[in-house]
């Protein structure tokens, strides 16, 4: 595959953000710059969007749910999430190449997701035609009729991380145009450049004006007037945890639903009995896969004791292998982190690592020979001898470093992995099928994988236990959070 000449240059040109159908600047004419976290150069400003550009974006979001969009047919919205698909399809390179020049995603990797992101809009389109309430008999007396319709909630505001634009914002838009909302979507100020794109796409195909509407903005300027917003129904919010309590609080106002994809610190299990031709790659890129940079990084590794040390050496010569750089180059299978802020995050955490007297087996250090000096590299990482107490078993890093724990027992490994305020996913590796049963059972997740990781489809429900969130994306229970349930009675005798 050839890269395409991406529609915007991507070489620090102005974007303006999508609010009611027009491209439009901040109220204050405020802007702010985004980079290349591959090597530090501006690739664009957009608009620094504040309370009254959110605002302006409710009002657009209402106008059109209360207006034009109420009276699209299901059938009507099916053909409009097709249309989207198709021409995702199609600009499918310059997706890549912008979440690649503004994420650092290695392009490979971006390409390689085109099934999962253009299944989603199909899976969505699929859904906008199969949403139905319930007829149920009642016990009142009379002669009453009573059965339950779906209706839309109203307007969503959605708030993304920078870790995965284009299918977060699928994610979020998606059940939107299926089930009859709107929305006002604001991305990460560190990667605002795709879901703008998306947009365009978006109008091309036809998507009425205000029903989907990017703000690019901070989070305490932008993020939090939408989660405080009277006018807003709903938030779906994908991000850390400490922010999703924020938005709870904010959410008190008008007591907006919310649903929260939060953090993680996931635990993979490797048996004595596993295939560790399959689980050594498997469980690295769990964690190396984005550069540790994903939700659900299997970022503690517990090895039965029988087979930590092989695990461990083979997991080491695994990560030393891997290819770092600038991911629009498609031989990277590892790019830099997001800003030098993260950066910092992660290095922090190497030195606590060490310092806590966990024994560095690989990695450990940023990357700065050549090219890469620019950029916000670090080695993939793996620590041994780590306890469960460190701050790198912990803590959500958010960067590739890898704890390995060894264990003994089923019962111990159980204890130890649900020993976390998170519960985001968990993975497992065995042969044993009646282990493979009992672990997915034990392990308190809300995805668990067996012998395979990072397994996730759109009919299939994806969230978090505990402080990992709550609500679901994926199946039918995504399309649930979009919908009110009304429960109506008639008379009819
Ligand atoms: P973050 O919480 O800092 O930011 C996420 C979004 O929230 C950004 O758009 C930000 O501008 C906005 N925001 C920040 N403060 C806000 C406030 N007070 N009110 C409203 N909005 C606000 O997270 P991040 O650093 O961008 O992303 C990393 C985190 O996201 C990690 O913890 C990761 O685990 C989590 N994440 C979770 C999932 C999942 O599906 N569970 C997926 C990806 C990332």
């Amino acid at each position: 595959m050839t890269t395409a000449q991406p529609r915007h240059l991507l070489d620090g040109s102005h974007r303006r953000m999508f609010i009611g159908g027009a491209w439009v600047e901040a109220a204050s004419g405020q802007t702010m710059e985004t980079r290349n976290p591959a090597n530090g150069v501006v690739i664009a400003t957009v608009p620094r969007a504040g309370k009254k550009d959110i605002e302006r974006a409710v009002a657009a979001a209402r106008n059109a749910f209360d207006g034009p969009w109420s009276r699209f047919k299901p059938h009507e919205r099916q053909k409009l999430l097709l249309r989207i698909a198709e021409l995702f399809e199609r600009h499918w390179e310059e997706i890549c190449v912008s979440d690649t020049t503004d994420m650092g995603l290695p392009i490979a990797r971006a390409r390689g997701n085109a099934n999962r992101v253009l299944g989603m809009l199909r899976y969505y389109a699929g859904m906008a035609t199969a949403l139905h309430g319930q007829t149920i008999d009642n016990s009142l007396p009379g002669d009453i009729v009573s059965y339950t319709r779906k209706e839309p909630i109203g307007v969503v505001g959605a708030i993304i991380p920078w870790n995965a634009p284009t299918a977060a914002s699928v994610w979020k838009i998606g059940p939107a145009l299926a089930t009859g909302c709107t929305v006002v979507l604001k991305p990460s100020e560190e990667a605002p450049l795709t879901p703008l794109l998306i947009a365009e796409l978006m109008a091309e195909a036809g998507v009425p004006d205000g029903v989907v509407n990017i703000v690019t903005g901070t989070g305490t300027e932008a993020g939090a007037p939408l989660a405080e917003h009277m006018g807003v129904d709903k938030i779906v919010f994908t991000g850390s945890t400490a922010t999703g309590q924020s938005i709870v609080r904010a959410s008190a106002g008008n007591l907006k639903r919310v649903s929260l994809e939060l953090g993680g610190k996931s635990p993979v299990i490797v048996c004595t009995d596993a295939d560790l031709e399959r689980a050594v790659p498997v469980a690295a890129m769990s964690v190396f896969a984005n550069s540790g940079q994903i939700c659900i990084a299997g970022s503690r590794l517990f090895v039965a004791r029988q087979i930590h040390d092989e695990f461990v050496a083979r997991l080491a010569a695994y990560a030393a292998g891997l290819r770092i750089g600038n991911g629009i180059d498609p031989e990277t299978e590892i790019g830099p982190l997001i800003s030098p802020r993260q950066l910092q995050r992660v290095e922090g955490y190497l030195r606590a690592g060490s310092e806590e007297g966990a024994r560095l087996v690989v990695g450990g250090t940023r990357l700065s020979q050549g090219a890469l000096a620019a950029g916000n590299f670090v080695a993939p990482t793996v620590f041994a001898g780590v306890s469960d107490t460190m701050r790198i078993a912990r803590e959500e890093i958010f960067g590739p470093v890898i704890s390995a724990l060894p264990f003994d027992t089923l019962d111990e490994v159980v204890r130890r992995a649900n020993d976390t305020p998170y519960g985001l996913a968990a993975g497992v590796f065995t042969r044993d099928l009646s282990t493979a049963h009992q672990l997915s059972r034990r392990l308190q997740a809300g995805s668990v994988w067996v012998n395979t990781y990072h397994a996730i489809d759109p009919a299939v429900p994806f969230g978090g236990y505990k402080m990992s969130g709550y609500g679901r994306e994926g199946g039918t229970d995504h399309l649930d959070e979009y919908l009110n349930t009304k429960g109506v009675f008639i008379r009819i005798d």
